[in-house]
């Protein structure tokens, strides 16, 4: 059986479930910042490296491979500028597929269409990438 890594949606502006994972934490700013990363609709845009491992050992395996997904998308590393329209549309997506729902976080792109950034998982970006767009 395939297990997925997936986030629950109650946790996004849930300042009590930041506080609730702080409580077990050693590095609680880099935790916290962290986690505004993740779950704050106005949370920070990128994660400084510092902040990143720092926070790690207390992140869950799903928020550190998102983490590491993210922080590429936003730094920069890709040609894109501050990393604010990648962690919308991410965010705002709740690391789910837009076209089908899938939540499993391990198979998360960001498709640029029409100007814009869609969370799609890599079925869904296949399919418009090599079908949708041909026509
Ligand atoms: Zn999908």
């Amino acid at each position: 059986m395939i297990e997925h890594l997936t986030i629950d949606p109650g946790r996004f502006n849930n300042a009590a479930f930041i506080k609730s994972r702080l409580a077990s934490a050693d590095a609680q700013d880099a935790v916290r910042t962290a986690l505004r990363f993740l779950y704050f609709d106005d949370g920070p845009f990128n994660l400084p490296d510092d902040q990143r491992k720092a926070a790690e050992p207390y992140l869950e395996p799903a928020e550190r491979l998102l983490v590491g997904w993210l922080a590429i998308r936003t730094k920069g590393l890709l040609g894109n500028s501050d990393g604010k329209a990648e962690m919308t549309a991410a965010r705002s997506a709740r690391y789910r597929c837009q076209a089908c729902g899938f939540p499993d976080v391990r198979v998360l792109n960001l498709d640029e269409v029409d100007g814009s950034l869609e969370c799609l998982c890599a079925n869904c970006h296949v399919i418009r990438t090599r079908w949708q767009r041909r026509r």
